[in-house]
Parts: structure tokens; sequence; C-alpha cells
């Protein structure tokens, strides 16, 4: 029997198996081969600066002291395209992490152990008991701990289990691409109907012309004919704003993905059983950015555990301490998403909206506070949107 199971080593089981204390016996499960790859992800992280902005309830920010060795670009600006190709550029620092790298380390470092290659099949939660399949043996057994935390991402099985598997989640697509020829200081997202429905489309340049180039959306904002595949075949072949950075470019990598754009769920803990990141839906749902988030959440879950075990601390803490350290933002963050919802009913609104939407309101955005001017229009929209 062990101490801590921890069911998915991504970005939330790796900063939680990183602070779990030595003295537990714990094990890391995942259903990969290599840890965090393949990428799915556009890996960018806000550098510490812009943490402290974008997160202001945490008293320590050392966590994002992200070393040189993990990461591949660090971007001055993010240009935000709308349909009619008007732009607007704003100064916002982030840091391009080799995210397999990252997690893989952090989690080896932990000197707990791990076990690849072995799939979450089902959780039973009044035993704390996992139902496994070694995938190297192709056997299945079972594994119980005293704690689980449910590190398994947006199609988290174990949430499944609980019943509280209900957030939205988007579809998305990426490439890695060879020779794009873009500013490689600036982040760049568009959107619009044709190459981003309900969500947005990026290019995220990782340096020495490399770039991870994508789309997420999501399935009801799509006509019946179209498909994930077509639009960013769409994007990077003949959409105008952004084909022009794409000319020469080669896909070396491609992926497709799932990320939640909800809020949190309402409740994370179950007995001795905790959701961290994706699982529990914590996510930046504007953007769909939950690397941040999810590797407070790990580092929260873990020093919990560990009081717990102690005998200083019940579980229950860790939903307290996380809420009040990451909700507010994220709260915001949905809040922002909704407001989009509105503005982004045609291409043509947004264009419209976006005549009032400057750079210090998109400056807010991107650390997900709600500009004054869109909340006081909120309850005018719409008829806003009937003039418009
Ligand atoms: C295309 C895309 C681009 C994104 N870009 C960004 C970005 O640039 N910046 C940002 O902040 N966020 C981004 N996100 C979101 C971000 O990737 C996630 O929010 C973050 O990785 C969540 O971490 P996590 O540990 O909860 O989940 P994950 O990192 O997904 O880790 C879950 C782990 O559980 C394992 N697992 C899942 N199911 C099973 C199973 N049945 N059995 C065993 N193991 C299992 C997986 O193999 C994985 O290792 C993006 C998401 C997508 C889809």
């Amino acid at each position: 029997m062990y101490d801590v199971v921890v069911a998915g080593v991504g970005i939330a089981g790796a900063f939680t198996l990183r602070t779990l204390s030595k003295n537990l016996k714990v094990v890391g499960i995942d259903k990969r081969e290599k840890l965090g790859y393949p990428v799915e992800c556009g890996e960018l992280v806000p550098t510490k600066k812009e943490m402290k902005s974008l997160l202001p309830h945490l008293e320590d920010y050392s966590i994002f002291d992200i070393p040189e060795k993990y990461t591949s670009n660090r971007t001055k600006f993010l240009e935000f395209v709308i349909p009619n190709g008007k732009s607007v550029k704003v100064e916002f620092e982030m840091l391009v992490i080799n995210r397999d790298r990252f997690i893989s380390e952090i989690a080896e470092k932990s000197g707990h152990e791990i076990r690849n290659r072995t799939k979450i099949l089902g959780y039973e939660p009044e035993e704390q008991k996992l139902n496994l399949r070694d995938l190297n043996r192709m056997k299945n057994y079972e594994l119980k701990a005293d704690v689980v935390v449910a590190s398994d991402g947006a199609n988290s099985r174990i949430a499944k289990s609980l019943g509280v598997w209900k957030y939205e989640i988007a579809s998305a697509k990426q490439y890695v691409m060879t020779d794009v020829e873009c500013d490689e200081d600036t982040v760049y997202m568009f959107v619009g109907s044709k190459i981003a429905p309900g969500g947005y489309a990026w290019i995220i340049p990782k340096g020495n012309g490399i770039a991870n180039v994508g789309v997420g959306i999501r399935q009801s904002f799509i006509s019946k004919d179209d498909s994930i595949h077509k639009i960013l075949d769409r994007f990077v072949k003949e959409y105008p704003y952004s084909s022009r950075y794409l000319k020469r470019a080669e896909v070396i990598c491609k992926i497709g993905a799932v990320a939640p754009v909800d809020k949190p769920i309402d409740k994370t803990v179950f007995n001795r059983t905790l959701l961290v990141g994706d699982s529990a839906s914590m996510i930046l749902s504007h953007v769909a950015a939950g690397i941040p988030v999810s590797m407070i959440a790990g580092d929260i879950a873990g020093r919990v555990v560990n009081d717990y075990f102690n005998g200083k601390a019940d579980i229950e803490m860790y939903e307290r301490i996380w809420r009040e350290k990451l909700l507010d933002t994220m709260m915001n963050s949905y809040r922002i998403k909704q407001l989009w919802d509105k503005i982004s009913i045609t291409d043509e609104k947004i264009c419209k909206y976006f005549k009032f939407i400057g750079k210090k309101d998109m400056a807010a955005i991107l650390r997900s506070r709600i500009p004054v001017k869109l909340r006081i229009a909120e309850p005018f929209m719409p008829i806003l949107n009937i003039v418009f």
C-alpha cells in the first residue's frame, strides 16, 4: 500500500511530486512512454514578473524562476489580430518552455517512483483504488493508496469516476513548424469564425525559425461540414494574416489535444482524493492557459499532503488554499470568456467592438482583468449587438 499515488504526471503531477516529502511512499503513474512527450501544448508561460500581476494572491513566486535550460525563447509582445487584419500589440513577457523536458526532469528529480506506460482504466473512490493496465506486460492490476492525487488531465478518468467531469472542453490541433518567418519577440493570437470558431489560433515562436502553430475551437461553434483539420490548414495556407509568416514553413510534428475552457469544478477534495490541474478544470479559460495554475495547485497539493501525514492538516485544507490563491484570477478569466462569447457573434461585430478596445484594455484582459469599459458595456450588450 502506497501513501500517495500521483495519477497522471503532466505539469500538475510533476509539481505535486516535486513537493511531496521523500519520507512518504509515493508513486507517479502515467500512460506515456516518455513523460511530457509528445508536447500537446503551446508551451507559453508568463515570466515571473508577469505572474506577480496575473496571480496577485501568491506569497512566493520562486516557482516561476524557470531555469534557462527549460526555455527555448523569451517573447516580449503579444499581437492580437482581428478578422479585418487589424491588430493590437501589447507588451507581455512570456517564456516558451520545452515542456516535455520540464515535466520529465521535474518529476525525475523528485526522487519518487514513476511508472510509465501505465494506464488508468478506472477509479473506485470509496476504496481509493485505481484500476491500472501495465502497457508493457499488457496486464491489469489494482493499486491502493492512502491519498490519491488526480492529475490525469482534461480527460480525467478519475474526475469521470467521481461524476465531476462536466466542464466545457475545447479541441485543439497544433503543428510544430520550421522556417516560420515571424517576429520571434512576438506571440500572435488570431480570432475569427474562419480560423478559430469559439476559440483562437496562434503562432508561438520557439526561436530559430521554429514555432508552435495551432488552433483551438469549440465544437458547438463550427459548421457541420467543417473540421479542426480543415481549419488549421486554412490558417496555415490561406488566411492572409497568418499564412504570410508560413510561406516556406514545414510541419515537423502534429498533435491533437483537448483543454478545459470552463470555471474550476465546485469541489476538488473527495475524502482523500484531490483533483489538481486540468482534471479540476483549473484554467484561465479565456486563453485556455493552465500551466501556471497547475504548477501552483500541484505545489499546494504536495504541501497539504505532507502536512496531512505529519498530523498538521487535513486534506480539505487543499480546497481552501488553492481557492484563496487562484480562484479570483480563474473566475475573472471565465467572465472574460463569457463576455467574449457575447462580442464574437460575427466577425463584423468583433471588428466593431475592437474600435473601442485599445492597448490598455487588451493588456488588462491578458492579465485576467476585466476592463472598466467592458464592465460598463456588459448590461447593454444585447442593445449594442442590435446597434452594431
Ligand atoms: C494545444 C494546447 C495548447 C496549450 N497551450 C498552453 C500554453 O501555451 N500555456 C498554458 O499555460 N497552457 C496551455 N494549454 C493548457 C495546458 O497544457 C494545460 O492546462 C496543462 O498542461 C494542465 O496540466 P495537467 O498536469 O493538469 O494536465 P496534463 O499536462 O495534460 O497532464 C496529464 C497527464 O496525465 C496523463 N494521463 C491522462 N490520462 C491518463 C490515463 N488514463 N492513464 C494514465 N495517464 C494518463 C497524461 O499522459 C499526462 O501526462 C494548452 C492546451 C492545449 C490542448
